[in-house]
């Protein structure tokens, strides 16, 4: 069967890219490896009705893309639980603290890691999102990690250290490993009012009331027969006029124009044929930090009786946790303790991060009525969780980056500055205008 364009893969960037397609009357077809749509976004329901999130689950201000095509489909975005009052905990294997500045903080780093802030916002600006590599100082900036740079801008231990938690706790990997340039870049993608290297209402301050994966399941369903479920993609031929899609079953689809909005770890196990190698290098070349997710249900946000947020930033195996719903912990494992938690027995492992968070909240958090835990990092169709930049790897993967090479068009979070739901939507938005423009 022949098709104008095929789109591999229904997480946010295929179903967005499919859905402009299809508005624009356009055959095509999305392929899903998976039983269901979403990708990266997944989200199941307690008894009582409360939405779970097991992937993607927040959005900021700063995300246009991603805010349009919510009021596109008629949902609506509420406060996230960075709005939720009471203080942020603080563990270390030496303390715990609540609210700020962090128990490893004396007089002199808050002054510090306020300047330093204001000098990353300000070196942000000299970087352009969509062209990096036309900073004069592109290479510099890029072979540097971030820690090193706070080091070498006189940051004292006690500040890089809050800046690495605060990094954990995002799961992206430690600063000690990530390109100042790819974090510049990433800030410079959505200004915002705030200073420092996250402002967490450009970025994460809204969510949608009726779950994340609402989104994607309402995309699904629009689309309807376009979208085929359990079909993994194994190879792919690029050629003008007739592209080749061959099933992992064997069966072979054509068309026109093919849409890829695989994630990076998947994409280098299909065998693509047709596009050149400099473009197949740098695709191959992206990488993921590997992270899984941890959910806690329980009957009341109890951690609010002693002034807490529920917002954390750790240093055991857990990096980070946050209200998500009413009552509905979430919680990070970043890549540094994701091999930790692997080599953790499998009936030890909820046990033990539920310790790690009765060790913050109390031993009400040792009684949750459901939990889930999410490896993503090791999960066949995503194999990681979002994009990753070492140091040196911006110049490395270079200006191929998210670009496309018609009749093969390239979208999906990881071809975007750095992941996220913002990235799916708006590349997979840009990717279908720029094959209609084509034609
Ligand atoms: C635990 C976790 C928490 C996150 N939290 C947030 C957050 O709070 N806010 C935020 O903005 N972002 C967050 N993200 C990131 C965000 O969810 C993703 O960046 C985004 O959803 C990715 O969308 P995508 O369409 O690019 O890729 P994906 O959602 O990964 O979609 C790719 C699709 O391709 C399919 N596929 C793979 N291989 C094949 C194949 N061979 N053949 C056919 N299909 C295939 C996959 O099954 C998948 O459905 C989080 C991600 C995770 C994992």
């Amino acid at each position: 069967m022949h098709h104008d364009v095929i789109v591999l893969g229904a997480g946010l960037a295929g179903l967005a890219a499919a859905r402009d397609l299809a508005a624009a009357g356009t055959d095509v077809l999305v392929l899903e490896a998976r039983d269901r749509v979403g990708g990266r976004v997944e989200q199941t329901r307690t008894a009582d009705g409360r939405t779970v999130q097991l992937g993607g689950e927040v959005v900021g201000r700063g995300h246009t893309a991603y805010v349009q095509l919510a009021k596109e489909l008629g949902l609506e975005l509420v406060p996230s639980y960075v709005a939720e009052p009471g203080l942020i905990t603080r563990s270390t294997p030496e303390g715990l603290s609540a609210g700020d500045p962090p128990h490893w903080f004396g007089p002199a780093d808050m002054a510090r890691h306020e300047q330093l802030g204001a000098e990353f916002s300000h070196l942000a600006a000299t970087v352009d999102p969509d062209d990096p590599w036309s900073h004069p100082e592109a290479a510099a900036l890029d072979r540097l990690s971030v820690a090193d740079w706070l080091r070498s801008r006189h940051a004292t231990p006690a500040v890089v250290r809050l800046w690495d938690i605060g990094q954990l706790a995002l799961a992206g990997g430690s600063y000690e490993r990530i390109s100042l340039l790819a974090a510049l870049r990433k800030s410079a993608a959505v200004p915002g009012s705030g200073t420092g290297d996250y402002d967490y209402d450009d970025w994460e301050g809204l969510r949608l009331a009726e779950g994340s994966a609402t989104l994607a399941e309402i995309m699904g369903r629009e689309l309807g027969p376009c979208v085929r479920l359990g079909s993994p993609v194994a190879a792919v031929d690029i050629r003008p006029g007739r592209c080749t899609v061959r099933l992992v079953t064997g069966e072979v689809l054509t068309a026109t124009a093919v849409v890829s909005a695989l994630p990076v770890g998947p994409l280098r196990s299909v065998f693509v044929t047709g596009v050149s190698e400099d473009r197949l290098a740098s695709l191959h070349r992206q990488r993921h930090a590997v992270a899984a997710k941890f959910a806690a249900v329980y009957d009341r946000p109890f951690w609010r009786a002693d002034g807490l947020s529920g917002l954390s930033e750790a240093e055991g195996v857990l990096g980070s946790t946050w209200p998500q719903n009413e009552g509905v912990l979430s919680a990070l494992i970043p890549p540094e303790r994701y091999g930790v938690l692997l080599g953790t027995p499998p009936p030890l492992r909820t046990p033990e991060l539920l310790a790690e968070i009765a060790a913050m909240f109390g031993d009400q958090a040792l009684r949750p009525t459901a939990c889930h835990l999410r490896l993503w990092g090791t999960d066949p169709w995503t194999q990681g969780y979002v994009t990753q930049w070492p140091p040196g790897e911006v110049m490395a993967v270079g200006p191929l980056h998210g670009t496309h090479e018609p009749p093969f068009y390239v979208c999906g979070s990881d071809q975007w500055v750095a992941g996220y739901m913002e990235g799916a939507v708006r590349t997979g938005r840009a990717a279908a205008e720029e094959a209609l423009r084509r034609g």
